[in-house]
């Protein structure tokens, strides 16, 4: 086990903000996994576990503690005998490297899911989601250490509670558990996931059905343009995607802001949420709100491409990331009255 000290994190994360990591360790194994959460306890170190930091705001003071990095990789897969394919991979793995593997296998579950950032680990957390697709529809186990027993543990998708954005990962159970493999039950030869518009719209006219790889393909050239792959020289993706999560509101709620927005000549977009509730696209609250792609506030500013991504200009600091998530969440209240809750995880700032 390599413990280093001092270690700047903005570096490691996509927005690229914050100080550094009091201690820093990468485990490779499950072993210097626990080795690294004994060390943490013996000192009574705050432990923060990183993936590949694509959904992560650091504090500008760093971290007081111990990061964590998961490095365990490594894939592997066999035919169950209730059928499907069984994907199992390491937790450090990097995410888009895995899904292309699982695409050029011709094995359907996660092919829209291409192109996000980070690490497999991370996925399960907050239940990673994109055209159509959310992981948890694929996941069938999570291999984790459970920090109360520190024991192994297998957590059935069930167990996982699973929900919009959210598992009991990052809700009740936020902080318990370290993710050290995740399998996959995946569809050999199936058919490829095509319910988004924008993927439709792709492949609108066509006669007969793409392909996997071509789906792949497709979704990673649209987020391409919306500077939601991580290429070099996008400077719109460096963010830490979507900041913002969609509002479900009442459905009563919805049909008052709707009438009220309509004597504005204003169209309130909704979609049926489960148990009549609705849910409101953020990006279409923040543009209405006042926050247009390209405004900049010192050097923090929305993308050029995507309303929802809050993008770092260029040595931005983390105090101008979070006045601009803070004066974007006060517009959209005194507008529209819906609180936006925001989608990364908040690193070394008390109280957030
Ligand atoms: C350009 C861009 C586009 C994006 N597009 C999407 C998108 O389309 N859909 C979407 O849902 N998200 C998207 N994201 C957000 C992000 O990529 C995902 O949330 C990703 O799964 C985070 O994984 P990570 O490994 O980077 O986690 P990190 O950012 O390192 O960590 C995020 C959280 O997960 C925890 N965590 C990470 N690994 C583990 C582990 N092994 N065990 C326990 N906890 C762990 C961390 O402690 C932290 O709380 C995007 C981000 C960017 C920058």
């Amino acid at each position: 086990m390599d413990i280093r000290e001092n270690v700047p994190l903005a570096s490691l994360t996509t927005l690229g903000v914050g100080g550094p990591a009091r201690y820093f360790v990468e485990a490779t194994t499950e072993a210097e996994v626990i080795e690294t959460v004994e060390f943490a306890r013996a000192r009574r170190l705050p432990l923060f576990v990183l993936g590949g930091g694509s959904n992560l705001v650091v504090a500008d003071a760093g971290f007081d503690g111990l990061v964590l990095k998961i490095g365990i990789v490594g894939v592997s897969h066999f035919t169950p005998p209730y059928g499907g394919m069984v994907f199992i991979a390491g937790a450090g793995c990097d995410w888009d490297t895995f899904v292309a593997q699982t695409v050029e296998a011709n094995c359907a579950g996660l092919e829209c899911l291409s192109g996000i950032p980070g690490t497999v680990g991370g996925t399960p957390v907050q239940n990673v989601g994109a055209y159509g697709q959310d992981v948890s529809e694929a996941i069938s186990e999570v291999r984790a250490l459970d920090l109360e027993s520190l024991e192994i543990v297998t957590l059935s998708n069930a167990e996982c509670r699973f929900a919009y954005r959210s598992s009991l990962f990052n809700a009740t159970d936020r902080g318990r558990y370290i993710v050290l493999q995740v399998a996959f039950t995946l569809r050999p030869n199936g058919r490829p996931m095509i319910r988004y518009a924008d993927l439709e719209k792709h492949f609108a006219g066509r006669s007969g059905e793409p392909a996997l790889q071509e789906v792949r393909d497709a979704v990673r050239e649209i987020r391409h343009r919306k500077a939601m792959l991580i290429v070099p020289g996008e400077e719109d993706a460096r963010s830490a995607g979507s900041f913002f999560k969609n509002p479900v509101v009442t459905g009563e709620f919805f049909e008052e802001l709707a009438a009220r927005l309509a004597s504005e000549q204003l169209v309130l977009p909704g979609y049926p949420a489960p148990d009549g509730f609705r849910k409101i696209p953020a990006a279409w609250l923040v543009e209405h709100a006042g926050f247009a792609k390209g405004y900049t506030k010192a050097r923090a500013g929305i993308s050029h491409k995507h309303a929802l991504a809050i993008v770092n200009r260029g040595d931005a600091t983390a105090g101008q990331i979070i006045a601009l998530k803070d004066e974007i969440q006060a517009g959209v209240k005194r507008k529209f009255g819906v609180e936006l809750q925001p989608e990364p995880v908040f690193v070394g700032f008390n109280g957030r």
